[in-house]
């Protein structure tokens, strides 16, 4: 049994695809363990995007990921970290497979509906960063 860390990003969440996404977390056999809405301040969206501050695109992306609110989850099962990154799709959402939830909902590379942990350490991070651990008690 894995857990991994899920958002469902500002363009997502401001269109409304919030339950579309959800229903295929479930479909797939992953379990919601744990859910919340929750606005990003600035320093809240640097911080957990700590990884990519020297990268060029660090700027737009922390005023995208703060221009509404989020829906941040923590996913569980088996292999969770691989199984939402391929139900996600590739990073860019112009070229994602319309079978992927960035085909369906994504627009562009920088606004692609949806973030997935890419490994277990990530995981940890990003999951302690958002849930404590009275949260994710079961
Ligand atoms: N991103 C961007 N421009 C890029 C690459 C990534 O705006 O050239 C954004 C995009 O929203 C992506 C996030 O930065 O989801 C993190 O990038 P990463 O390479 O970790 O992609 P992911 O793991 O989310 O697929």
């Amino acid at each position: 049994m894995q857990r991994t860390f899920a958002v469902i990003k500002p363009d997502a969440f401001a269109a409304g695809f919030q339950g579309k996404i959800i229903s295929a977390i479930q479909e797939s056999g992953l379990k919601v363990v744990a859910m919340k809405t929750l606005l990003l301040s600035e320093r809240q969206a640097k911080g957990f995007y700590h990884v990519h501050a020297e990268r060029p695109f660090f700027g737009d992306l922390v005023k995208f990921m703060t221009e509404g609110p989020i829906l941040a989850m923590v996913l569980e099962g088996d292999d969770a970290i691989k199984r939402w990154r391929d139900l996600m799709g590739p990073t860019n959402a112009a070229e994602a497979p319309s079978t992927t939830l960035r085909g369906q909902f994504g627009t562009n590379i920088e606004r692609n509906a949806t973030h997935g942990s890419d490994a277990e350490d990530t995981a940890a991070f990003e999951i302690g960063y958002f849930f404590s651990g009275l949260e994710l008690a079961r």
